[in-house]
């Protein structure tokens, strides 16, 4: 029988007060690597106990103290790096590459963090009237959680943790039920960071935890990264409970290249926007729209390079491509891809009812790409967050960016192009949260913040960066007069 997964609670694992758990399944070879509990408000409550606790000692840890954990922690992460980034592949399906990938973006994370002295330094005025003085003081809050997804288990926790605790709040994680080992792994390297118990709690489990989140008094404060109606739903429960909340949701990403972009460079790059991860990437190309004569060139040439791609398991180095996450996703996305055929898209390569030796249950879909796809349809308008294309044609630069902007996503835009005048254009213009010119992943790193707009985000302050230095603390102003 599978291993029982724990919560880890003022220092210690706990078992979770859940009576129902779920495999998570190796989604290319099936395995059945452990059991995830449904834990309960009990183990939630819990936790932020424990933190509550935890956070009257640690916000008077000096500053400096708490900015050597991260090095620390940085070391330890840092000594498990390659088993951080097997464990991504075993339990999400993507390549050995796009983990260690993830696991490196999670590490500069920790790298931010460290440079909380100067990020929580504030400003002051001597003065502002005769013999009074003004300051502001920036304080952390409390209890802050995560609810985290499934495509980036290792770093989209570490997008919050480090930053919130370096800060002098404590924490709660509560990682996505279908890869939540990385998190564990993750706690054990907090466990051997020596943490004063209770700043930081994993809470394993699904929807029951991440409402208990939502709605527990103790908690000051949720990240929620995931789908677009997840993130409405928690935007508007945490809302209610008077919290600080940033959702970020769902995304549909638009690429326009134009005819005078450089087409070999600009094919690789979107080959990899589109393929990485398989496709399992809220900044995944999901749409390419070939302005006039490009249309043409860069339908011939992805489809030779995509068809060429290399999918197999993520553990083999060889492997380009990996599985999508469950048996579920993959239903979900060939369902998708049909009906963008019944709508009248033309298949131009269908990575559908894909098989490969010796892992003949895992649940890949190969690269597909749909052409002569039009706005309207369910392909270019719905999240499939698979391996899947579409490609759309626009006449000319103005055309391009109104498909873009009809979108009701606003996660990421990429224009390809070797005109500086179409790329200040298309920054200007276009309604999305991280604009990529020339590159195909418009990938914020750590000291910017993660933008979004429209449905791809919910709430006023970003991940990272200077936006969560702002989320993270409050602003005490501080007048005074002495006589
Ligand atoms: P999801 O919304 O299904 O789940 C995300 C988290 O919410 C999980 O921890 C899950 O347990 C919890 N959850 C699910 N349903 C819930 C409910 N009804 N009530 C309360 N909690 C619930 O997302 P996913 O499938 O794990 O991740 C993929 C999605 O995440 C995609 O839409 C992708 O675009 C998005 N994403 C966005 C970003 C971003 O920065 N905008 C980054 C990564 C992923």
């Amino acid at each position: 029988m599978a291993r029982k997964l724990k919560n880890y609670i003022g220092g210690e694992w706990v078992d979770s007060s859940a009576t129902e758990y779920t495999p998570v399944v190796n989604p290319a070879t099936c395995e059945v690597m452990a059991e995830v509990p449904e834990s309960t408000y009990a183990d939630v409550d819990k936790a932020v106990k424990a933190a509550q606790v935890a956070f009257e000692e640690w916000r008077q840890t000096p500053i400096l103290s708490r900015a050597q954990y991260m090095y620390r922690l940085k070391t330890l992460v840092e000594g498990r790096f390659e088993e951080l980034s097997r464990i991504v592949v075993q339990e999400n399906g993507k390549t050995m590459d796009e983990a260690r990938g993830e696991v490196r973006r999670g590490i500069e994370s920790i790298d931010f963090a460290a440079s909380v002295p100067v990020l929580m330094r504030n400003d002051g005025l001597e003065d502002i009237s005769s013999g009074i003085d003004e300051t502001t003081l920036r304080q952390p809050v409390g209890v802050f959680a995560a609810i985290t997804p499934f495509n980036f288990p290792n770093m989209v926790p570490m997008w919050f943790m480090p930053t919130a605790i370096a800060c002098g709040n404590t924490y709660i994680i509560k990682p996505s039920p279908q890869t939540p080992i990385s998190m564990e792994i993750l706690f054990e390297i907090l466990h051997e960071l020596d943490l004063p118990e209770g700043v930081v709690n994993l809470v394993q489990g699904g929807k029951e935890a991440s409402m208990a989140v939502m709605e527990h008094p103790g908690i000051a404060g949720v990240s929620f990264v995931g789908s677009t109606p997840v993130a409405k739903i928690v935007y508007e429960t945490c809302t209610r409970n008077g919290k600080r909340v940033q959702a970020q949701g769902g995304a549909k990403n638009y690429v326009v290249v134009m005819p005078d972009a450089n087409m070999e460079a600009s094919v690789s790059n979107i080959l990899g926007a589109a393929y990485g991860c398989a496709g399992q990437r809220c900044l995944a190309a999901a749409v390419v729209v070939g302005v006039g004569d490009a249309y043409d060139e860069i339908q011939r040439r992805l489809v030779e390079r995509a068809g060429s791609l290399r999918v197999g398991y993520g553990l083999e180095e060889t492997s380009q491509m990996g599985t999508v996450v469950s048996g579920a996703a993959k239903e979900r996305i060939e369902t998708m891809i049909q009906a963008g055929l019944d709508e009248g898209a033309k298949l131009s390569l269908d990575g559908r009812g894909l098989k490969i030796n010796g892992f003949e249950n895992g649940t890949f879909v190969g690269p597909t790409i749909l052409s002569d796809v039009t706005p309207e349809m369910s392909v270019a308008t719905q999240e499939i967050f698979g391996p899947v294309v579409s490609l759309m044609r626009a006449d000319d630069f103005e055309e391009a960016v109104d498909i873009v902007n009809q979108s009701k996503f606003g996660n990421a835009a990429s224009i390809f192009t070797s005109s500086g005048k179409a790329a200040r254009e298309f920054k200007y213009q276009v309604k999305a949260g991280n604009i990529g010119v020339n590159i195909g992943v418009a990938a914020p790193s750590a000291s910017f913040p993660f933008g979004g707009q429209k449905d791809s985000f919910f709430g006023d302050l970003h991940g990272q960066g200077p936006d969560a230095i702002e989320f993270f603390t409050d602003r005490k102003v501080i007048i005074e007069r002495w006589l």
